[in-house]
């Protein structure tokens, strides 16, 4: 089942269930930009 990805918003096959993202890259942006806004962890929420 793909999903979309939270950072780029392409479709992507997470290799698990709990996946946002569709690569390493997306998520190191994600983090970069949720730094810069508020402190809360991606997996917390
Ligand atoms: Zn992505």
């Amino acid at each position: 089942m793909s999903k979309k990805c939270k950072q780029c918003k392409k479709e992507f096959e997470p290799k698990d269930e709990l996946d946002i993202f569709c690569s390493q890259d997306c998520k190191e942006e994600a983090l970069a930009e949720l730094d810069s806004g508020s402190d809360e962890c991606l997996s917390c929420q």
